[in-house]
Parts: structure tokens; sequence; C-alpha cells
């Protein structure tokens, strides 16, 4: 997804804009993005995205968890002997 530096349709700042996911006429900064009222009947907000890949695609804590997993799993087993 491409990210122009233009002016937003909503605040007017000169901010990178992403076209708006409610309102395809309509450019919109993080901003306006994050703090619209609309996310909740948006379907998919333009900068939410992003933002959402950024945060979760971490493979570090994923693999913890796995091994707090196995560990668990060794326990229980222990345990039932
Ligand atoms: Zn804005």
């Amino acid at each position: 997804m491409t990210i122009y530096w233009e002016r937003c349709d909503f605040c007017g700042r000169y901010e990178p804009v992403k076209q708006c996911t409610l309102y395809p006429d309509l450019m919109v900064c993080i901003h306006c993005c994050l703090s619209c009222p609309k996310r909740k009947i948006c379907p998919k907000p333009v900068w939410f995205i992003e933002f959402k890949i950024k945060t979760i695609t971490k493979p570090g804590k994923i693999a913890k968890e796995a091994d707090k997993t196995k560990v668990f799993q060794e326990l229980l087993s222990k345990l039932g002997s």
C-alpha cells in the first residue's frame, strides 16, 4: 500500500495520508484515522492494518509461548506418572 505526503482531507494537515476505506474519495492521515468515530463500523481502517501487522508479527514471542506449553506439558506428564 502506498503512502502519500499530501494534505489530510479531515484535519487539513500535511501528513502521510492513505485512502480512507469508508470514504474512498477522501485521504486520511494516521491521527484522524485512529481517532475516527466511525472505526467501529469501518471494515478495514486503513491505518489500523499496518499498525496491527507491526505489533503482532513478533516471532520471538510466539516461540516463547510454545516453550511455555512444552514445559507445562512435561510437568503434567511427571505428575501423572
Ligand atoms: Zn488528519
